[in-house]
């Protein structure tokens, strides 16, 4: 069996020979991974990494760390004291510091959506559209690697014990139940594939009791089959993993992986394969979904190569997300009008078996928003938005309009179009209120 071992800053010797680094790239990567740390593994390394093409190499871009993430004078200040050799008390120090600047929580999504339990808030779930709640388990707030934009790992906790597992997942199944619209529970993390079955078993079995028939279908949010797809191949606990879809199939009840897939690449070697082919077998449907990353796969030709061998592998393009605001967002964002032009290209390329994919999608504030065209109206350039998902459920597939603006990365940056003073899912903003309805 192919035993797992993740890799972080203390191990950069021995990735530095893997990759093949020069001494320059090993001092900016001391330097830059003290502030953000990365996690990878031998597979992520030895499989999906090409040595010739670092640092342009897309998964070395989506796994490490880079240089433009940190302000050049923070990035120079950590340089300075990796090379005189600063004890790591000091290196962390001034870490810590930087981190500080850092925006580890994208839009306030933890405070808001909070479900409750007999007037009680409860931990770790997040119900924000009504059929679907989406559930943190304690144990799986880690991930196989780490993506280089991903700042999840600031929430990324310690282990809890069993006894919480058991309180977390007879909790979920309890807020199902008093929830009747909720149709379908979204298992996030972190990768919750990083857990034992048995551990995700206590997660799902309560799921799967017969007086939860409002329950559809299970999800499982990951990244494992292109971080470490020896998580469904090899060993009694990927064996008995196959067996959990098998009853949650026998209870009645749909189950989705949901594939967090950013390059063609993590679906190219034989293991990765060989994993699809086992979930499948074993009655699960595979979705796939990714931001699109400055620098990963911000390119037409990579998302229809992309969609088209999930489609041949059995999979289903799903969405493709618009990067929120994280910490090294200047690093990674790209214009909404740039990823309209590679969703579109990519798109027209591909037959409708691809066409399942929706997007590029920002999961915003008020919703999940859909950039669904650049047209002229009325003689004005506007960007046509739409909504996939509302907070509020009228708002869904509703369409609406805002100025053109080429340089504009999220929905907080754009002004609604033909002078309209706020969009239609925001409160009027006073000053432009008739003086009547105007309020002290
Ligand atoms: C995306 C998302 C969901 C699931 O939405 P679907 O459109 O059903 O895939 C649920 N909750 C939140 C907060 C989400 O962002
Ligand atoms: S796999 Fe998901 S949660 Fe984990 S680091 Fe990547 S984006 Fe973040």
């Amino acid at each position: 069996m192919t035993k797992f071992k993740a890799s972080t800053r203390k191990d950069l010797p021995q990735i530095a020979e893997k990759l093949k680094l020069d001494k320059e790239q090993i001092l900016d990567m001391q330097a830059v991974s003290a502030v953000l740390p990365f996690r990878v593994n031998d597979y992520v390394v030895e499989n999906l990494i090409d040595p010739s093409d670092v640092p342009d190499d897309p998964i070395f871009q989506l796994t490490f760390p880079q240089r433009g993430m940190l302000e050049e004078t923070d990035y120079q200040r950590m340089r300075d004291l990796v090379v005189r050799g600063a004890s790591e008390t000091e290196i962390k120090l001034a870490a810590d510091e930087i981190r500080g600047k850092l925006n580890p929580h994208p839009a306030g999504q933890m405070e808001l959506n909070v479900p409750k339990l007999d007037g009680e808030v409860v931990a770790g779930m997040q119900h924000k559209y009504q059929e679907t709640v989406l559930f943190f388990p304690t144990q799986g707030q880690t991930c196989h690697a780490y993506c280089s934009y991903c700042f999840r790992w600031a929430q990324f906790i310690g282990d809890a014990d069993l006894k919480f597992a058991s309180k977390e997942a007879e909790e979920l199944a309890r807020y199902v139940r008093e929830n009747p619209q909720v149709s379908s529970v979204l298992i996030t993390g972190g990768d919750p594939m990083v857990m034992k079955t048995s551990i995700l078993r206590r997660y799902i079995e309560p799921l799967l009791a017969e007086d939860l028939p409002n329950l559809h279908s299970i999800r499982i949010g990951t990244k494992a089959l292109a971080y470490w797809p020896h998580r469904f191949t090899e060993g009694e606990d990927a064996d008995d993993f196959m067996r959990l879809i098998g009853e949650v199939k026998a209870a009645g009840k749909h189950l989705a992986l949901m594939a967090h897939s950013s390059h063609s690449r993590e679906l190219e070697p034989d293991i990765a394969q060989l994993a699809v082919k086992r979930l499948l077998d074993a009655g699960a449907v595979i979705r796939c979904q990714a931001p699109l990353i400055r620098k990963v796969n911000d390119d037409a030709n990579v998302w229809a190569q992309l969609w088209r061998k999930q489609v041949q592998l059995g999979m289903v393009p799903y969405y493709m997300f618009v990067e929120r605001d994280t910490g090294a967002k200047a690093y990674f964002e790209v214009p909404l009008a740039r990823a309209y032009k590679v969703f579109t290209e990519a798109y027209s390329q591909v037959s409708g078996l691809c066409r399942t994919v929706r997007g590029p999608s920002m999961s915003a504030s008020p919703g999940k928003v859909l950039m669904d065209g650049i047209t002229e109206v009325g003689g004005e350039k506007v960007f046509a938005l739409k909504f996939l998902q509302g907070r509020d459920p009228s708002w869904v597939n509703r369409l609406f309009f805002a100025e053109y603006d080429p340089k504009a990365t999220w929905l907080d940056g754009l002004k609604p179009a033909f002078g309209e003073d706020h969009f239609f899912f925001e409160e009027p903003t006073k000053k432009n209120q008739p003086e009547s309805v105007r309020k002290p």
